[in-house]
């Protein structure tokens, strides 16, 4: 960090300041210039706090060099990470793994038919929602643990892992019980608490991006939960709020190879959310693939008209089959 004084601080000002950093258990160099004095904060092993300093009397800025992630960037960890998840393999040079499934879990039947569908058509993990985040209180916010038990049965029926979003601490016993990854969805990816808890369950973990949230603070996010000992993150792009509203979100594709510099998680895009329209994700998935993603997650529903959640972006069996085969083309090329 650099901390950059008034050009009318005082000696007394840029000797508090070499103090205060002193007492923070790290080393100051002043670096008097023509104009100001500069002071430039060494022997920190990550991202400084620098609330104290900031607020000195004759402190005009301070600087950041280091990132307010550490354990999840490259820097520090320069080999991709690989994240296992049964079957499923994210990352570091593996196939692409396609997460597929309904937005949220209804019934027997349709979990059991939706896991077919999908394991027939070559997805590597199942996707469900029991506790669903909903913009509004009155639409269907998901069948809860009921819910989870379908997914689990389906999941086991076709033999696919299977993936949830949890909203709530209170939810991960259940979760943790009947899942084999956690979803942290994009309305909570900055929920620090659940961030750390989830992170303490050991689970691997899907971390979707916030619909405003910076590169800088989901990687920050991701950071939480490594820095729980838990590496078994796996990044979600699902599109940002923008200026546009003919699309649901924005996809920004761009952060794919950017985050892959600058991490060594795996990241996959969610065309589904991102779009909102059945008819831009098959090209917006080979679009994903393309710009180096990891994996998918795509929305399927055996009829997706009577879906009770997010039927419009839900792809049929047909499509996805179609799309799945189209995959396998453009993985050949790739
Ligand atoms: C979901 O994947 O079910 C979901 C709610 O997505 P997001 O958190 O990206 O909106
Ligand atoms: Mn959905």
């Amino acid at each position: 960090m650099l901390i950059v004084m008034h050009h009318t601080a005082t000696e007394a000002q840029i000797d508090r300041v070499l103090k205060a950093v002193e007492a923070m258990g790290l080393q100051a160099e002043p670096i008097p210039g023509s104009l100001r004095t500069a002071i430039g904060v060494l022997g920190n092993q990550g991202y400084v706090d620098d609330t104290t300093i900031r607020n000195l009397p004759g402190v005009r800025e301070t600087i950041h060099v280091s990132k307010p992630y550490k354990l999840v960037s490259r820097d520090f960890h320069p080999e991709s990470t690989a994240v296992q998840v049964g079957s499923a393999v994210f990352g570091a040079g593996h196939p692409p793994v396609i997460i597929a499934g309904p937005c949220s879990i209804e019934t027997e039947e349709q979990m059991l038919e939706g896991a077919r569908i999908v394991k027939q058509a070559g997805a590597g993990m199942l996707r469900g929602g029991a506790f669903k985040p909903r913009t509004g209180p009155h639409s269907f916010q998901g069948l809860g643990v009921e819910g989870l038990k379908l997914l689990r049965a389906a999941g086991d029926a076709s033999g696919l892992p299977v993936v949830t979003e949890v909203m709530r601490i209170e939810q991960l016993p259940a979760i943790c019980e009947h899942a084999d990854m956690l979803q942290v969805g994009a309305r909570n990816m900055q929920n620090f608490d659940l961030l750390k808890e989830v992170g303490k369950t050991g689970f691997p973990v899907l971390l979707k991006r916030g619909m405003s949230a910076t590169l800088e603070e989901f990687l920050a996010a991701a950071e939480y939960i490594v820095a729980e000992g838990n590496s078994r993150v796996v990044l979600c792009e699902r599109g940002i709020r923008t200026f546009e509203k003919a699309t649901r979100n924005t996809l920004d594709l761009s952060v794919v190879p950017l985050i892959k510099q600058m991490s060594h998680l795996p990241i996959i895009v969610d065309p589904s959310h991102a779009t909102g329209k059945r008819s831009l994700v098959p090209i917006m998935s080979k679009a994903a693939l393309v710009a180096g993603a990891d994996g998918l997650m795509v929305e399927v529903h055996p009829d997706p008209a009577k879906a009770l959640c997010d039927g419009a972006q839900s792809l049929t069996g047909e499509d996805f089959t179609r799309l799945m085969a189209e995959l396998e083309k453009l993985k050949a090329v790739l």
